[in-house]
């Protein structure tokens, strides 16, 4: 296998166990949001995973993984591959069967023919305005993605987006580094890895269950807050931190 592809298995979602902490000694915090706010208030940033949090990625990589798995002759599932979107696509790869030796091709092939299905994958709903939201306050926005970071750019140039900071290739307690670098109040995220990796950068963890993972598993993944999808997410932004703008 080559080294730059590693495998990272674990944080799955659909019923695979996953190591975690448990919260239950913890008492709970109704104003944990409201203090995380406050201390990051100076550089006030919110981080946001890419596939299955703000982009609908499912119909388009379902596409390519087909075509994918027709040209190696491979029976890779576009579908549920598409369905289980979150760890990086080398990880994904093999736990669908790719032999671990194709995988560098397979990653290679794979992003020379991403471009051709980014103008196909819309915004998830409630998306251009929770960036919106986050702006309004005088925000700045991180995309934290396990997607390349070339091929997450291209979607954000194709929607148009005001990103401050992107980080690609990161999964997982993996995206902590960069949270913290980039001094993030929140990060929302649609996998149990998303919330893994806000609780190891001690920043407040924001659920959508628009992803792989449940709302009960993203909670007992550490989320402080799971939403439906993001168009709650204005709300609840003013709810929790109306004052800032005071
Ligand atoms: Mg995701």
């Amino acid at each position: 296998m080559h080294p730059g592809f590693h495998v990272n298995h674990g944080y799955r979602c659909g019923g695979t166990p996953f190591a975690r902490e448990s919260r239950e000694s913890q008492q709970p915090d109704q104003h944990a949001a409201a203090r995380a706010i406050r201390v990051g208030r100076v550089t006030w940033t919110v981080g946001f995973d890419l596939d299955m949090t703000l982009i609908d990625s499912r119909p388009g990589v379902a596409r390519a993984i087909d075509q994918l798995g027709a040209e190696f002759g491979l029976p890779l599932s576009g579908t549920t591959f598409a369905d289980r979107l979150g760890p990086p696509l080398a990880t994904l790869l093999v736990e669908a069967g790719a032999p671990e030796d194709l995988v560098p091709a397979l990653v290679t092939r794979y992003r020379a023919l991403y471009p051709t299905i980014v103008s196909t994958i819309p915004p998830m709903p409630g998306a251009q305005a929770a960036l919106a939201a986050v702006e309004a306050r005088d925000g700045r926005v991180l995309v934290v993605t396990g997607k390349h970071a070339p091929l997450a750019q291209l979607h954000i140039a194709e929607l148009g987006w005001r990103v401050d900071h992107l980080a690609g290739d990161l999964w997982s307690a993996g995206k902590a580094a960069t949270l913290r670098e980039q001094g993030a109040s929140l990060f929302v995220g649609d996998h149990v890895g998303d919330m893994n990796g806000a609780r190891a950068a001690d920043v407040f963890a924001v659920g959508v269950s628009t992803g792989p993972c449940t709302a009960d598993e993203l909670r007992a993944a550490g989320a402080d807050v799971v939403l439906t999808d993001l168009t709650e997410f204005p709300a609840w932004l003013a709810t929790e931190f109306g004052t800032i703008t005071a």
